[in-house]
């Protein structure tokens, strides 16, 4: 029924000319004739050439036009449409790809001869309900798929609550980050943000409109949820709500060895274990690592690490010993401000057993918004240089079992990137036992592994394309070294049908192509992440 996907880009740099609208699909006319209720489509070559990009600046596939959708109604009838389409012409090429924000660095919101949906025009409000309902007695809030997380926090914090579980960078929607996992230095307490979810409201590649959760039709819940966009299309999501910290107290300790510093982590992250059965005191709200390169460059140097105005003024502060690469362990907690005197103690007692080096440790109090919103900020700084958006940005992001962690220094570290690197370097560990099995989101095998996020810029100063070219070749190089050593990647992008079943696994494959063959057997959704092509 389905075959595995063939149409195959990277590493090749994919543009269209500019100003170009791909010729009329067969099944176009379907579209055409189209009725929504309150949304439109354009086929005008901005929106065309808007929904052709995306953060990765590597590929571009220029989708036929573009949804806004208004309503739940406009993308039923889209889906239904298609569907219809696909039915009555075995020609008929038409796919359908959900937008959040065009975050993805690899063209996975994008549909060649395709309709994009821009998911941020289906406008339904975030709904707090700091009691729950009958349904569902806890906190919760109600999010559209398109919604940000930036603007979830705000509404929520309305109310004194928050999610529990974050990604860094809150400029991401709600349905983009649910079809991957979601993570960030909260996640070894809280599980990624889909472990989070109570309730999904979607419609799936059949254009039925469902609501799903644990226990209503739990298999499209655990689908959906880091399902890639394969099944269905998120226009709500139903997230678990926590009381939200006043303030945070966070902290930047500096290593100079990889080992002490993913020890420390590890051990930080075991105390999760025992605080769920004795008392949450004694864990840190939020545990990162991060690794910089020893020099001064001030995006991923040592000058990065102290907290304004928390100046480094020399390099004598770095020990002698320190090798080419220095490593931090960001952490949080969060605290009343009438209460600071316990907070203070309960850190001290946390930090006590700990490898940094003691003069190289920086603090700083910041509001609980200012900390969760703390990439925003480098972002207008980088805004205003030229270097957020405009650059491409070929990143890697792999979750490295912990038996792995010491060869990945090893090989990938302290041999490939020791020199320079430019962009940041992400090294936390996470607990297995927070992960549901049941959703799509794949993951080692193992108690703890780590993400390993490799976030490089491809500046200009290396010259056009020069960078790039060579960034993505260094990148096919560790994925090579990461599949020896068991790694699997986040937000996954592979070439062959055998490297999408290698991520999979033989069992979650099998499960995973069911789920397909049950929820979008046309295969329309999401087609640029490459898995499903169909087969006429
Ligand atoms: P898009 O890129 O638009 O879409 C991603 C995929 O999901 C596509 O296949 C798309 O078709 C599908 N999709 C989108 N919306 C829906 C929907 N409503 N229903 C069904 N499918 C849908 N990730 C982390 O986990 N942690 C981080 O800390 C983190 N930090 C980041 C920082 C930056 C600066 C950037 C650019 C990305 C970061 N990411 C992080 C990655 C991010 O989670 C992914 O890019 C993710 O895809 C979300 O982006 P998006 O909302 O723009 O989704």
């Amino acid at each position: 029924f389905l075959k595995l996907g063939a149409t195959i880009f990277w590493p090749g740099l994919i543009a269209l000319p500019k100003n170009t609208v791909n010729p009329i699909t067969i099944g176009l006319d379907y579209i055409n004739s189209l009725n929504l209720r309150r949304g439109r489509i354009s086929f005008h070559h901005t929106a065309v050439d808007a929904a052709a990009r995306d953060w990765g600046s590597i590929k571009r596939l220029a989708p036929a036009g573009v949804l806004y959708p208004e309503s739940v109604d406009d993308i039923v009838s889209l889906v239904r449409t298609t569907t219809a389409a696909r039915l009555s012409s075995s020609s008929s090429n038409l796919t359908l790809a959900a937008k959040g924000r065009g975050h993805s660095v690899n063209g996975q919101a994008q549909a060649l001869d395709g309709i994009v949906i821009e998911m941020s025009t289906l406008a339904l409000g975030i709904r707090v309900m700091p009691e729950g309902d009958a349904d569902c007695p806890v906190a919760f809030v109600d999010a559209a798929g398109g919604e940000l997380w930036i603007d979830v926090l705000k509404a929520t914090l309305k109310h004194g609550l928050a999610p529990r579980s974050w990604t860094d960078y809150l400029y991401l929607s709600v349905g983009g980050t649910l079809s991957n996992a979601g993570v960030s230095g909260q996640t070894f307490r809280h599980g990624p943000q889909i472990s989070n979810v109570l309730q999904l409201e979607v419609v799936t590649g059949k254009g039925e409109l469902i609501i799903c959760s644990p226990s209503k039709q739990p298999d499209l819940f655990f689908a959906v949820l880091g399902g890639l966009g394969q099944f269905g299309i998120i226009t709500r999501a139903r997230i678990l709500l926590e009381r939200a910290p006043q303030q945070v107290r966070w902290i930047r300790a500096m290593y100079t060895d990889f080992q002490s510093f993913t020890r420390d982590q590890e051990m930080l992250i075991s105390t999760e274990k025992k605080a769920a059965v004795e008392d949450a005191a004694g864990t840190f709200d939020y545990v990162e690592g991060i690794v910089i390169i020893n020099n001064d460059n001030p995006y991923n140097g040592w000058k990065s690490v102290p907290f304004a105005p928390q100046e480094l003024n020399s390099s004598s502060m770095i020990p002698k010993d320190a090798g080419s690469l220095l490593y931090y362990i960001e952490l949080a907690k969060g605290f009343d401000p009438n209460n600071i005197h316990a907070m203070e103690q309960e850190v001290e007692k946390m930090l006590a057993p700990l490898n940094y080096i003691p003069s190289l440790i920086f603090t700083a109090d910041v509001s609980y918004f200012q900390f969760l919103n703390r990439v925003h900020d480098a972002e207008l700084s980088l805004s205003s240089q030229g270097l957020w958006e405009t650059l491409s940005h070929p990143w890697i992001n792999l979750l490295v079992p912990r038996s792995a962690i010491s060869d990945f220094d090893e090989q990938v570290f302290q041999q490939l990137i020791c020199q320079d690197f430019s962009g940041p370097i992400l090294v936390y560990p996470l607990n297995k036992h927070k992960w549901d099995k049941r959703a799509s989101a794949v993951f080692p095998d193992e108690d703890v592994f780590y993400l390993v996020a490799l976030l490089r810029n491809a500046l200009p100063s290396a010259g056009p394309g020069v960078s790039l070219r060579s960034q993505i070749d260094d990148n096919s190089k560790i994925l090579s070294i990461c599949h020896h050593l068991g790694c699997k990647q986040y937000l996954p992008t592979y070439n062959t049908p055998e490297q999408w079943e290698q991520h999979f696994g033989s069992d979650g494959w099998e499960n995973f192509v069911r789920r397909k063959q049950t929820f979008d057997p046309h295969a329309i959704l999401a087609p640029s992440q490459n898995i499903f092509q169909r087969d006429d």
